[in-house]
C-alpha cells in the first residue's frame, strides 16, 4: 500500500510539491498560511486542479489527543496549531490503516512525531536545495542559533527553524 505524504509547511518553502508529481496530503491551517503569500496562492492551486495536493481538515478527536500528548513532550510554545493540524492528519490516516510519512524539518513536529510513533522524514537529506539561508531561532525568547542547535541555550525549548529569503 502507498503511503500517504504529509507535508507542512517548510516542505512548502523547500518547493518539494512543485517539483514532484507525488501526491501530497497537508491542512487548511497550513494552506491558508501559504496562500497568504503570493509566491505560493497560484502554486497551490495549480496543485489542487492536478490533484497533487490535498487538503483536509483533521478530526476534533486526533487533535484533541495530539494537543493532549504533546504537552507531555513538547513546551506548547514551540508547537503551533499548523503543527498539530499535521500530526492530527497523520493520525487519523493511522487509524485508517494508511501508511504514513509526514516529510518536515520542523525540529517540534519531528520531535513529538518520533514519541508518538509517527513516520517522518526531514527534508534536508533528501537533497532539497533552499533558496535561502535557514536559521534555527527560539520561539520562547527569540534567539537565533546556528542551524547546528537544536535546544535554546536560554529555556530549553526546542528550536523552530524558518527560512530567510536571500532576496525577500
Ligand atoms: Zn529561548
Amino acid at each position: 500500500m502507498d503511503s500517504k505524504i504529509i507535508i507542512d509547511s517548510t516542505a512548502f518553502y523547500a518547493g518539494l510539491p512543485f517539483r514532484s508529481l507525488d501526491k501530497y496530503y497537508t491542512t487548511p491551517h497550513i494552506a491558508d498560511e501559504l496562500q497568504r503569500i503570493p509566491f505560493f496562492n497560484n502554486r497551490i492551486e495549480t496543485l489542487l486542479n492536478s490533484n497533487r495536493l490535498q487538503i483536509i481538515d483533521p478530526s476534533s478527536i486526533s487533535l484533541q489527543s495530539i494537543l493532549k500528548n504533546s504537552l507531555n513532550i513538547e513546551n506548547k510554545k514551540s508547537l503551533s496549531d499548523a503543527d498539530i493540524s499535521i500530526l492530527a492528519l497523520a493520525k487519523d490516516f493511522i487509524s485508517e490503516d494508511y501508511s504514513v510519512i509526514v516529510l518536515t524539518d520542523d525540529f517540534a513536529i519531528q520531535n513529538v512525531a518520533k514519541k508518538l510513533g509517527i513516520s517522518y522524514k526531514p527534508l534536508i537529506y533528501n537533497g532539497i536545495k533552499y533558496s535561502g539561508q535557514w536559521i534555527n531561532y527560539c520561539s520562547g525568547c527569540n534567539s537565533v542559533y546556528q542551524s547546528t542547535d537544536d535546544v535554546c541555550k536560554n529555556c530549553g525549548n526546542p528550536l523552530k527553524r524558518k527560512l530567510q529569503r536571500r532576496h525577500p
